[in-house]
């Protein structure tokens, strides 16, 4: 499944190729994802100069003069930039096209859970739309840091893994960044929120930048990099320090690493440097 990482690298390769172009063409193939493709929204882009591309949570934004297209890739989508002289044919589950002066956005999405949906800014504020108004806060946003997670976080009785997992609190920590996060900072996965001192969190906030940036990294040169359901995690784990190592030595004390299921959700920690 894209992870915020994936929704990152994906927003900036379109940003690069689309940012102050004017769409010439939209081509709907299928328009059965989560939700139907609104029969207007060829119509509502045609000819519209896209101001900029960006994120929130895992939303990849366009903002065109009018309104914004709001683009989420769900178990299975990717967006691919081509140049349109040198396009491959269409593949099986592409569904959408964006053209714009010589290059061609296209969305793919087999397993189409995805959305694609036409928010006109004389609704209001997109940021304000039901499916972003209740996003956590953004991890690189200057406001996340130790004193803002302690703040949030008093009271809170449930584990700082379902927390981070939550997206309630802080977006885009899904489960391998919540794990590696927690394993940079020492904290065991089960600790109870509310019960983290700040100290602690700001070790925690610095590692889920730290996490994150790395994942942002790895998955940064094309867009095909990560079009499977597992792109850039699987390159990302290839350097992850917990996930996925049970049994093996902890990098930092030797400790077998071990592995428990939290919310139905395999995590791993070392039972002797990250402490509840
Ligand atoms: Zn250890």
């Amino acid at each position: 499944m894209p992870e915020l990482p994936e929704v990152e690298v994906t927003a900036r390769a379109l940003a690069r190729r689309f940012d102050g172009q004017r769409v010439t063409a939209v081509r709907i193939y299928n328009r059965q994802l989560r939700w139907r493709i609104s029969e207007s929204l060829a119509h509502c882009l045609t000819g519209e100069r896209i101001e900029h591309i960006s994120r929130r949570g895992k939303y990849l934004l366009w903002y065109l003069r009018s309104g914004v297209l709001i683009s989420h890739l769900g178990m299975s989508g990717s967006w691919r930039v081509h140049e349109a002289r040198c396009a491959p044919a269409r593949e099986r589950h592409d569904h959408v096209e964006v053209e714009c002066n010589g290059a061609i956005a296209r969305l793919n999405d087999p397993r189409r859970f995805g959305a694609l949906l036409w928010h006109a800014h004389s609704c209001g504020d997109v940021l304000r739309h039901p499916l972003l108004a209740h996003l956590g806060m953004e991890p690189f946003d200057p406001r996340f840091d130790g004193d803002w997670l302690f703040a949030a976080t008093r009271g809170r009785r449930s584990s700082i893994k379902q927390v981070l997992l939550a997206g309630k609190t802080v977006v885009g920590v899904g489960n391998i960044y919540a794990t590696e996060s927690l394993f940079a900072a020492r904290i065991h996965p089960q600790t109870r929120a509310g019960r983290i001192t700040r100290r602690r969190y700001v070790r925690l906030a610095a590692a889920i930048r730290a996490v994150l940036a790395q994942a942002i990294d790895l998955g940064g040169s094309t867009l095909r990099d990560f079009r499977g359901a597992d792109g850039v995690n699987g390159r990302y784990t290839d350097f992850a320090q917990a996930y996925g190592r049970q049994g093996r030595a902890c990098v930092r004390c030797g400790t077998p690493i071990r592995r428990l299921v939290l919310g139905q959700r395999a995590t791993y920690f070392c039972p002797r440097c990250q402490r509840p």
